[in-house]
């Protein structure tokens, strides 16, 4: 007869009460709010999720995943833990990993940005690089057959998140609006890389019954983008992207296409503009994917504007800008991959004076 040992149910309840008590001595990432001069009436919202100990949103997800695997009996003590992932969420992971004694392995892309590389192996995990970025999601299953735990963002994300409540982003966003002028935001934007960011606030704002529109801000030609357009599971993307986190090249397990009301394509350059001109708003550096989500909320707000509404925009601020000194805040890096931000950079900064709407031609 084979049993569980009591061992391993002891050390089981060590580890979730480890989890619980990490949670319960993090604090909350700030709402960021800003009035800009040419969307007037109109109030921007920033969640800072830079602010969590391992410096992205993936803070939370990394935190449900192992959660998950605990509570579904697939993660035991001295197991080896693996997770396909372009950076963020294999620093947040590699971090939980070493405060519940655990090994990890980040399967990334090669071209992943040296410094998430770095924070990852700082941490105490191990990153197995992987030419072909498409290639990761497999190679992580090899680790599993040979008895990691796939921690599987990108299978588990949507379900890793208590989408009910229990202080998920939706329900701590619209908390810290209840004594704003506009508590039910207009619109909540955020980007898709797992898609678990998207459904989950998606899924709240039906069960809370808010009038609020959820916008996913997706780099050009990307698969949440084309697939969101058709329905169809089998988009793919068909231009590339240099903004990590977002822009998936295939359908994800966890995209939730029914829940978005509005999907914005944003151009790189543009996206790259905007990041700078957060480090101008802030006094401090985001991620690519936070100025993706900063150039939907212009284009939104203009929309707002030229129907003469009032309200809230909520976004995402999703990691630290430090990760890309050498990538997106380079400008030898840029120049090498074709990318000059300073068109783009004019064009938002007349935006922000005019109200204009930044994707639309005729501004
Ligand atoms: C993962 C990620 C996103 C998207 O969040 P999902 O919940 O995975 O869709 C956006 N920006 C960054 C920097 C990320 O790491």
């Amino acid at each position: 007869m084979s049993h569980t040992h009591a061992g391993d149910r002891a050390w089981l309840h060590a580890a979730i009460d480890a989890l619980e008590r990490e949670a319960a001595r993090s604090a909350d990432t700030h709402l960021l709010k800003i009035e800009l001069p040419g969307y007037a009436g109109i109030d921007f919202y920033f969640k800072d999720e830079a602010a969590h100990p391992t410096g992205s949103l993936k803070h939370r997800l990394a935190r449900s995943l192992y959660l998950y695997a605990l509570c579904n009996g697939r993660l035991r003590q001295g197991q080896p833990v693996v997770d396909a992932s372009s950076g963020s969420t294999a620093i947040a992971e590699a971090w939980f990993a070493r405060l519940l004694g655990l090994q990890f392995t980040a399967v990334m892309p090669a071209n992943t940005a040296p410094a998430k590389i770095r924070a990852v192996e700082a941490l105490g995990g191990r990153c197995d690089l992987v030419d072909d970025p498409d290639a990761v999601c497999a190679r992580a299953a090899d680790h599993a057959r040979r008895g990691a735990c796939h921690l599987d963002q990108f299978g588990l994300a949507e379900r890793a998140t208590d989408w009910r409540g229990n202080n998920n982003i939706a329900e701590s966003i619209l908390g810290q609006l209840a004594r704003e002028p506009h508590a039910q935001p207009a619109w909540i934007v955020c980007g898709a890389g797992t898609g678990g960011t998207s459904a989950t606030i998606g899924r709240y704002l039906r069960y809370r019954r808010l009038p609020t529109q959820l916008c996913v801000a997706e780099p050009c030609g990307r698969s949440f983008a084309q697939g969101w357009r058709t329905r169809c599971e089998d988009a793919s993307a068909c231009t590339p992207t240099l903004i990590e986190g977002i822009g998936r090249t295939h359908v994800e397990p966890c995209f939730l296409f029914a829940v978005v009301d509005a999907v914005l394509e944003v151009p790189d350059a543009a996206s790259i503009a905007a990041t700078w001109m957060l480090e101008d708003i802030f006094a401090r550096r985001y991620g690519g994917s936070s100025g993706t989500n900063f150039v939907a909320c212009l284009e939104l707000a203009a929309g707002m504007r030229a129907r003469g509404e009032r309200g809230s925009i909520v976004t995402l601020l999703c990691d630290r800008g430090e990760r890309y000194a050498e990538t997106l805040f380079d400008a030898d890096w840029l120049k090498a991959h074709g990318i000059d931000p300073r068109d783009w950079q004019a064009r938002l900064a007349q935006c922000l004076a005019h109200g204009n709407a930044p994707l639309s031609a005729d501004t």
